[in-house]
This record gives C-alpha cells, sequence and structure tokens, in this order.
C-alpha cells in the first residue's frame, strides 16, 4: 500500500482520540518485528521476558512522569473506566472501619453515572453536591460541600474531567477529612497537567483519552487500600484490586498491545518535557480557543463557568445572532463545513449538543490555530447576512 496517499486531518474526537504521530509511526515500524523478536508485540506471550520487558519499562516510565510514590502501585486493568464505577465499590467499602457511606461529588455525565452504579450494588451514597439543576456547568463552591464525617465515610469521589460537560476541577480537590481516601476519575486529563499523587487513594483512567488505544484502563492504588473488600458483596476475580497487583497486572492476559502502545506514549511524553511541558502547552491550546469563543461577540458561547472550564474537552454552541439562542442550524453548517476542512468528530456530546473539541495532549497547537481560523472565517459569514 502507498504510504504517502493519507491526507491530514485534524481529529477533535473526545475518544478514542487522536495519538501522538511519531507514537503511530513507532508501532508502524515495530508492527512486524519488534525488537529483533521477528514477533509483533501482540503475538509474544505475556509471560515471556521480552513482555515483561515492555511491562516494566512502562511503569517505570509512568512512574518518572507522574512521580508515583512507592506506596502506590499501577496496575493494568480492563473493562474502561466505566468497569472501575463497580471495581472501587467492591475494593473500598469494608475493613478496617465500618464504613456506612461513600460521598459522591456529580459534576457531569461521568460522576452521575459513577454514583448510579454504586446505588445499584446497593451501598448507600451521599451525592454531597450536583450540578445537574444547572446542566453541569461547573456551578461548584467546594468552600460549602459538607462531607460525611471521617470514620464513617469510606472515599471521596469525583471526576476530575466532565469529558462530555468540559467541566474540569482547577486543581486537586481541597478541604476532603484527612483520612478518607480521595478516588478519582482522571480518564480524560491524566497526563495533561502536573499533580500530587500522594494527595489520593485511588485514580483511574481509561486508556482512549489521554493515554493510548482503547482496552487498557489504568488503576494507581495506595497499597493500604489493597485490604479493604466490602464484608459482604463479592468481588468479581477481575475488579479485583488486591489480586491484580498480586499478580503484576497478569492474573489473567492483560491488553498487551494497548499496554506496548500506552508505554510508547509514556516515552514520546517525556521526550516532549514530561508533564510539565504538556501543561504548559495544553494551557496554551486552551486558552487559545476560549479566547476565540469569548471574543466572538455572542455567536460562540461556552456555557461553563469559567473556573471549571476544562482545557481537555471544550463545548460551545453556536448561536444565532438575532436571538443570542443555540442554532441548531448554524451548527449544522458550522459542522460542515469543518468537515470540507477536515477538521473531524467535533460534534458534540448527542445529551449537550452543539461543538466539542477535544485538545488532549496529543493534539498540537496547529489544530487550535486551525480551528480557531475557521471560527473567525465563519464569524465572517454569519455577520454578513
Ligand atoms: C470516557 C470516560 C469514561 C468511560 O470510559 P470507558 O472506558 O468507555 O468505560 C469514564 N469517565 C470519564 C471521565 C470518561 O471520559
Amino acid at each position: 500500500m502507498p504510504q504517502n496517499t493519507t491526507t491530514t486531518v485534524w481529529n477533535y474526537s473526545a475518544g478514542p482520540a487522536i495519538m501522538p504521530k511519531p507514537v503511530l509511526q513507532k508501532a508502524a515500524a515495530e508492527l512486524v518485528n519488534w525488537n529483533n523478536t521477528a514477533m509483533s508485540v501482540m503475538e509474544l506471550s505475556h509471560r515471556s521476558p521480552e513482555f515483561e520487558q515492555i511491562l516494566a519499562t512502562t511503569e517505570h516510565n509512568l512512574r518518572t512522569l507522574l512521580a508515583i510514590p512507592h506506596n502506590y502501585r499501577v496496575l493494568w486493568m480492563q473493562g474502561g473506566a466505566t468497569s472501575q464505577f463497580s471495581a472501587l465499590v467492591y475494593n473500598l467499602f469494608g475493613h478496617p472501619h465500618e464504613h456506612v457511606a461513600a460521598d459522591y461529588l456529580v459534576t457531569g455525565a461521568w460522576s452521575a453515572k459513577a454514583v448510579q452504579e454504586a446505588n445499584r450494588l446497593g451501598v448507600k451514597t451521599n451525592v454531597v453536591l450536583d450540578t445537574t439543576a444547572s446542566n453541569h456547568t461547573g456551578s461548584i463552591d467546594p468552600t460549602t460541600i459538607h462531607y460525611t464525617p471521617a470514620p464513617n465515610a469510606a472515599y471521596v469521589y469525583y471526576c476530575d474531567n466532565e469529558t462530555v460537560h468540559g467541566v474540569e476541577f482547577p486543581a486537586v480537590l481541597a478541604n476532603v477529612p484527612a483520612s478518607v481516601p480521595l478516588v478519582c476519575d482522571m480518564s480524560s486529563n491524566i497526563l495533561s497537567r502536573t499533580f500530587d499523587v500522594s494527595k489520593f487513594g485511588l485514580i483511574f483512567a481509561g486508556a482512549q483519552k489521554n493515554i493510548g488505544p482503547a482496552g487498557a484502563t489504568l488503576v494507581l492504588i495506595r497499597d493500604d487500600l489493597l485490604d479493604r473488600k466490602h464484608p459482604t458483596l463479592v468481588c468479581p476475580v477481575m475488579m479485583d484490586y488486591a489480586l491484580c497487583a498480586k499478580n503484576n497486572s497478569m492474573y489473567n492476559t492483560p491488553p498487551t498491545y494497548a499496554i506496548y502502545v500506552s508505554g510508547l506514549v509514556f516515552e514520546w511524553l517525556l521526550q516532549q518535557g514530561g508533564i510539565p511541558a504538556m501543561e504548559k502547552r495544553n494551557k496554551e491550546k486552551a486558552e487559545t480557543l476560549y479566547t476565540a469563543i469569548d471574543s466572538s461577540n455572542g455567536l460562540f458561547v461556552c456555557p461553563v463557568a469559567k473556573t471549571y472550564r476544562s482545557r481537555m474537552n471544550v463545548p460551545f454552541r453556536v448561536c444565532d445572532p438575532t436571538t443570542g439562542q443555540p442554532s441548531n442550524d448554524l451548527e449544522k453548517r458550522f459542522l460542515n463545513g469543518a468537515q470540507e476542512r477536515r477538521m473531524l468528530q467535533l460534534k458534540g456530546h448527542r445529551s449537550v449538543g452543539g461543538i466539542r473539541a477535544s485538545l488532549y495532549n496529543a493534539m498540537p497547537i496547529e489544530g487550535v490555530n486551525v480551528l480557531v481560523d475557521y471560527m473567525r472565517e465563519f464569524a465572517a459569514t454569519v455577520n454578513k447576512k
């Protein structure tokens, strides 16, 4: 197949999402012959020394990138972030305390699903913050939250970046009762900015947004939490953190190829200057796009409160200049024009509508600049009428 027929596209998908081009090129170059084994990584036994080496290097690089403390375990699991909504309930609700409830902050579609699953499994949850009534637009004041007092709380749960609604916490959630583990869904913003892992008990992330291919799910867990299983809810083996940790993520066959490609992404991140360099770039990208939205005289509107605007997923509406209301017609026109310019996957989530541009680590600033240029061009055609 000829190599040079692929044309450039800009992929703003929320996930599975854009990958760094050098990573895809390296994976392609090694596809049929990894490290002179005359085999593809996907043909290697997960018990082989070759794969063990890949797994060890991948973990080492991740630990370097995130400065993961020694008392945290890195687990590769399956079933996506969604399976973690269940897994954390089974694993964190028991010993050493008699936990009566878990506190949940509901700030968008994903944290809503997480608490729904905990309730379905029959444990007691307290929704200590819920922005449903304001359509998850980041009307959040963490200082007003009343948490369950320490000995009775199993954990405090929140989603750091709500991928659908574009709501992101500007910093690690503060003022949580000190001895209660903080549990966080970082599926769509892990590796995008520096943060202190030691503030969390458990962090999880599906790979397909900001890590690598779908199929691998990353879990970081403080090791004292490996022994907290619910006393009566029997945890399925595939969701058992302690079992996964004891078997070095290989109780059964792990998603070997997805882990390998994630490892290539970690190498790429290190070459780029690590997380501080990504943070700087991501900040610049997000500022460029939000500035274009906010300076459009109401043609483009982002509904999210400024402090909680996501740097990874930017949702906005295209509004009719005469009514000031979101216009499905203008949004359709905007998306069609984008498609013609090879700017893809800009349609907002079906539950929110409008436009959403995802700007993960792999999206270069050029991808934001072409979008902003197109927005200006589009504004000129609308204003002419
Ligand atoms: C995509 C996403 C999920 C669900 O991930 P799956 O891997 O599809 O289960 C959960 N939380 C957040 C924040 C997400 O972005």
